[in-house]
């Protein structure tokens, strides 16, 4: 049986241990051989063919250190590792011309490193120590897709544009404002329509480094379509966007797609994974030490392979738990549970943007969800409650004690994540330490930490605060598909054990669809005005949501998972002559 074993060096401390502890224990060690010995680096390293898999170096090792991962026969041979007894990606995705193929898993397991071996910005090494050369790539995928490819690859038959997943680093490597960036690019000559599709025209002649995430989100996407490719990568298109747009940006992608064109997405908003992709591989394995990518299946059944944490066709069980969404009737009625906090008609008006919300109230015990386009003052009105904004007109009650989490969340603080949260520490690891998967970021310094690492800290920090209100402004931005279920399943447990109130702010309608028992629904012009409305019920909520962006959701028979209409399709159509554009 194949076996990896991977270090990790960040981790290790032999100091910490009481001096190389993994070779005082390892059985082989004590017969003499050499399978656990000292780096060059005074940390370990581990020979893989040594070791038998007995499992007690990973068990002793007080840091978490080292992985020893049993891999079916299939996974003998890695793609690439990242040195010895580093990272394993095993397999790879295969673009087809003519579809959208995405990928899904999650964060941590090579989607980035794969996405790269296909642009040709990484050579992989299949396993050794050297780089290969595409004729060893071609041989090593024969007679699949891939040696197509790669053979394509080699030839310079392929052209790749890449759309990177951290478009907040654009500003620091482009200069000048979105029209001279984009001109620069423009390689097919159709800039003006695609500034119209993505709604740049307004922000055209704005600096790159003035404009906000979503609008530089949009920039990335333009910048990679306006490129003559026939592979397009788009890792992570929808993160910072509001749901219109995320429809909008999944309408286009698919549009690149042509007979000489393939385009692939890694994407962790599933509802817009589901609607955008023609096929979808699956990726699996442990953060940090190996990712395996599945064949390419349908995408319905390639989500809800995914969800049951177990590949049918290939025979592997990689979780042994499924994501559930719990089957429940929208909420015909809003909640009747005693009044928590409540405002009247309220007014405020930020430079040229003017927020009206009509008087509403916030129950006990109850989740509710915000959901509205970037720019119509969500954020305003969740400052408003956390008292952080005072209204110009209008009164909103003060009473209530508010525990807030902030949309941005950034940080160059040097303290640890354990000192910040030792009050969830001694009171919630149960409840928010242990699903939110926090142990292992304990012992770092909060500026160290990813976008993903940080919300979750963020998160577990606020939940764990005493409050009779807690506001969380878009938890789920920067986590991967299995990140956001926990995270909304640890909001709503939170909030029913203590018998508090939530109110969520997201662009994930998924998320917002589990975890809300009431919708509040924001409108209007984005940056000139925005109007809030409700609560409502989660019917009359999303309905009056879904008219205003023309789409009809339905729930999946076999997850419960909500998916997106097909436009004119029989359902849409049903369901829109019902004024159900909501599940039924
Ligand atoms: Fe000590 Fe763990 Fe490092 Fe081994 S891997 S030297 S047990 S800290
Ligand atoms: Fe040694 Fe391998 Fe056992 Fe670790 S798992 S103690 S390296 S034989």
């Amino acid at each position: 049986m194949p076996r990896i074993a991977v270090v990790n060096k960040e981790k290790c401390n032999p100091q910490g241990c009481g001096g190389y502890l993994c070779i005082r224990v390892c059985p082989v060690n004590r017969e003499g051989q050499d399978c656990i010995v000292i780096d060059t680096d005074k940390k370990v390293k581990i020979d893989e063919t040594l070791c038998t898999g007995c499992g007690i170096c990973p068990n002793r090792c007080p840091f978490g250190a080292i992985d020893i991962i049993n891999l079916p026969e299939a996974l003998a041979h890695p793609i690439h590792r990242y040195g010895r007894n580093g990272f394993h990606l095993y397999k790879l995705p295969t673009p087809v011309f003519g579809q959208v193929v995405g990928i899904l898993g999650r964060n941590g397991i090579g989607k980035s490193t794969a996405l790269k071996i296909l642009a040709g910005q990484l050579k992989p090494n299949l396993g050794g120590d050297k780089e290969c050369s595409y004729d060893d790539l071609i041989k090593q995928f024969k007679g699949t897709e891939a040696q197509h490819y790669f053979e394509k690859l080699k030839t310079g038959k392929i052209k790749v544009s890449y759309k990177p997943q951290q478009v907040d680093l654009i500003p620091k490597s482009a200069h000048g404002t979105v029209l001279d960036l984009l001109k620069k690019v423009d390689e097919k000559g159709t800039i003006q329509d695609v500034m119209r599709v993505l709604d740049l025209d307004q922000i055209k002649n704005s600096d790159i480094a003035s404009i906000s995430g979503g609008e530089l989100q949009r920039v990335a996407i333009a910048a990679c379509a306006l490129k003559k490719s026939n592979l397009y990568v788009f890792d992570e298109p929808t993160s910072y966007l509001d749901i219109k747009q995320r429809i909008n940006v999944s309408t286009f992608i698919k549009s690149l797609a042509a007979p000489d064109v393939a385009v692939i997405v890694v994407e962790h908003d599933l509802l817009i994974l589901d609607a955008m992709c023609d096929t979808i591989h699956l990726m699996y394995g442990k953060e940090g030490t190996y990712g395996v990518v599945s064949l390419p299946k349908a995408t319905r059944v390639g989500i809800n392979d995914y969800l049951d944490g177990h590949i049918r066709d290939e025979n592997m069980r990689f979780r042994d738990h499924t994501l559930t969404f719990i089957a429940r009737e929208p909420q015909q009625k809003i909640l009747k549970t005693p009044v928590l906090t409540e405002w009247t008609d309220v007014c405020k008006q930020l430079d040229h943007f003017t927020l009206t919300i009509a008087s509403g109230r916030l129950h006990k015990q109850a989740a509710y969800g915000i959901l509205g386009e970037n720019g119509t003052g969500k954020t305003t009105f969740v400052k408003m409650l956390a008292r952080i904004l005072p209204p110009d007109v209008g009164e909103i009650d003060a009473s209530v004690k508010v525990s807030y989490k902030p949309q941005y969340i950034q940080t160059d603080s040097e303290e640890l994540v354990a000192t910040l949260l030792q009050h969830a520490l001694q009171h919630y690891e149960v409840q928010l330490i242990r699903p939110l998967g926090i142990k292992d970021l304990l012992l770092k310094p909060l500026h160290t930490l990813s976008g993903g690492e940080l919300q979750r800290v963020a998160i577990a920090h606020a939940l764990s605060q005493p409050a009779d209100l807690y506001l969380l402004d878009e938890p789920s931005a920067f986590l991967d598909v299995e990140q956001r279920i926990t995270c909304a399943k640890v909001i709503k447990e939170v909030a029913a054990a203590r018998g508090t109130t939530v109110l969520v702010v997201d662009h994930d309608l998924m998320f917002i669809d589990y975890l809300s028992d009431n919708l509040i629904v924001f409108t209007g012009q984005p940056a000139t005005d925005g109007k809030a409305t409700g609560p409502f019920s989660m019917e009359e909520g999303m309905n009056t949501f879904l008219k205003e962006l023309g789409i009809t959701v339905r729930r999946e028979k076999e997850t419960q998972r909500p998916r997106i209409n097909k436009l004119d399709s029989r359902l849409d159509r049903e369901q829109k002559a019902q004024g159900k554009l909501y599940y039924t």
